[in-house]
């Protein structure tokens, strides 16, 4: 039994199974009917588009409630819960359901000069799903990292088994409900809850057609493997170490009042954060300040406070793993500018000072390596070239932000660094933009029509013209 901890009082909200190799099975086998049987994956693409966008309107109506009940599972600050895991959800479902509305699984193609031979070939080029989907999440926004493999694997008429994160089963309950409220069809979506050898077990499952992943480079790295070696598609949604570029003729005001989204979004614990802050000499010591200030400002404590911004970290492991870091950084020679230790009065609940680095080395294991939780480090640069090759001297690259007046000139900086997204000023993501990493932060892409065809493939039917 997995027993799911509240990170702000550490005591117990619920507990959900355990599941082994039999239920795996059980749920692949369901799938794998509902993919052959029920016809879901013959269904017209704007049929499949109805049942999305009920499935959106559950997210939608039960949103506060949501929520509040991931909140309680993972620490993330009410504020922001709902809007990444409900009503985000929501709008990458109704996103989804538009493009397969849209959407036209056949392309005829004439050839007409035949290769050899005198017949002139017609071929119906037919995108087919991609089969039966193991989906296996994180805990940091559980809803939302399902909601973008989901909805385009639903789009595109695939059927799918969930393995949420051990630390967040509850809210799988919730998409069970949701599930069954739009009414869509039995054995199209399965849940199982588990911890990693549950999803070792579903990613190793030879009735899995395709895997989509969003958790640690580690862990990627050994589901890379397992699919390589029984050929099975995958999509790697990974970690990131990514560079908040700020120039010299950045707004200050806007930078700082930026970071919150940009920076430490869900306490830090955001794959896509811009955790290394890349700084021009001349203004080194005011942007050392300004991102001490802001955080210094950032309200911590309870998250189900609406004024809440930094919560808890998800778990006593995740506060030691942070916490080993800050430890890290004073040993290799960085300065504590801004916390560093526990905030006083939080007796109880893993809680982290919003914490900053400055005289921090691009060689340091702190400006290398992902920390995940609300600590920053700002490096000096001197040049804007030598920016962007510290923004490009990652293993990762995943995210990223430039700041400056000149957004046309931030716009070329952003072009040139090695990421899969990156923003100017700015730090959202569209659900019409593909999101994912080069380098270690992964393969293939979510969100957009990019991240639709990751579970399509195609078929070529061919006749004499
Ligand atoms: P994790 O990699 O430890 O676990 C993620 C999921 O994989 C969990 O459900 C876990 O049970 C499962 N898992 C673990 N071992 C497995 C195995 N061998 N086979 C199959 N499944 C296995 O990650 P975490 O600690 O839960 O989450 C934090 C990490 O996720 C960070 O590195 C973060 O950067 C990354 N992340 C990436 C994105 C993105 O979109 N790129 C988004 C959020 C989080």
């Amino acid at each position: 039994m997995l027993t799911t901890i509240n990170p702000a009082t550490e005591e117990p909200v619920g507990s959900a199974p355990d599941a082994g190799p039999d239920d795996i099975d059980a749920a692949v086998q369901a799938a794998r009917a509902a993919f052959r049987e029920s016809g879901w994956p013959q269904l017209a693409p704007k049929e499949r588009a109805r049942y999305l966008r009920a499935l959106a309107d559950e997210f939608e109506k039960r949103n506060d409630e949501l929520g509040a009940l991931v909140t309680m599972e993972n620490g993330m600050a009410l504020s922001v819960c709902g809007a990444f895991n409900g009503i985000g959800s929501a709008t990458r479902y109704r996103y989804f359901a538009g493009l397969a509305e849209s959407w036209d699984p056949e392309e005829v193609r004439d050839f007409p000069e035949a290769p050899s031979g005198p017949a002139k070939i017609k071929t119906i080029v037919r995108r087919q799903p991609a089969g039966v989907v193991g989906i296996i999440v994180p805990w940091n926004v559980p809803q939302g990292n399902v909601a973008v493999k989901l909805g385009a694997a639903l789009a595109a008429g695939c059927t799918a088994v969930i393995k949420p994160s051990p630390e967040t089963p509850l809210d799988s309950y919730f998409l069970a409900q949701a599930v069954t409220d739009a009414g869509i069809p039995p054995g199209v979506v399965n849940i199982v809850t588990g911890g990693d050898a549950t999803g070792a077990a579903l990613v190793a499952h030879p009735g899995i057609d395709m895997v989509a992943f969003t958790g640690s480079s580690a862990v990627g790295r050994k589901i890379a493997a397992a699919c390589g070696g029984s050929l099975k598609r995958v999509t790697l949604e990974l970690g990131g170490k990514s560079a908040g570029i700020v120039l010299e003729d950045a707004d200050l005001d806007l930078f700082a009042a930026t970071l919150g989204s940009c920076s430490v979004p869900y306490s830090g614990q955001s794959c896509r954060a811009s955790t290394r802050i890349l700084a021009p000499a001349a203004r080194y010591d005011e942007v050392v300040d300004t991102v001490a200030g802001a955080l210094a400002a950032m309200p911590v404590g309870d998250p189900l406070d609406p004024s809440t911004v930094i919560g808890p970290l998800v778990s006593a492991a995740q506060r030691n793993r942070v916490e080993g870091y800050i430890e890290l950084g004073k040993g290799e020679g960085a300065k504590l500018a801004l916390g560093g230790g526990r905030p006083k009065g939080l007796d109880r609940g893993y809680y982290v000072e919003p914490t900053v680095f400055s005289g921090v080395r691009n060689d340091m294991r702190i400006a290398r390596e992902e920390i995940f939780g609300p600590v920053l480090v700002v490096i000096r640069y001197d040049n804007e070239e030598e920016a962007i090759a510290i923004a490009n001297d990652s293993e990762y690259g995943l995210g990223g932000t430039v700041f400056t007046r000149d957004v046309e000139h931030g716009l070329d900086i952003a072009r040139r660094v090695e990421t899969g997204s990156i923003g100017v000023n700015f730090a959202g993501m569209a659900p019409n933009a593909p999101f994912g990493g080069v380098k270690s932060s992964g393969i293939g892409r979510e969100s957009g029509p990019e991240g639709f065809e990751e579970y399509l493939t195609t078929k070529s039917i061919a006749r004499r013209a």
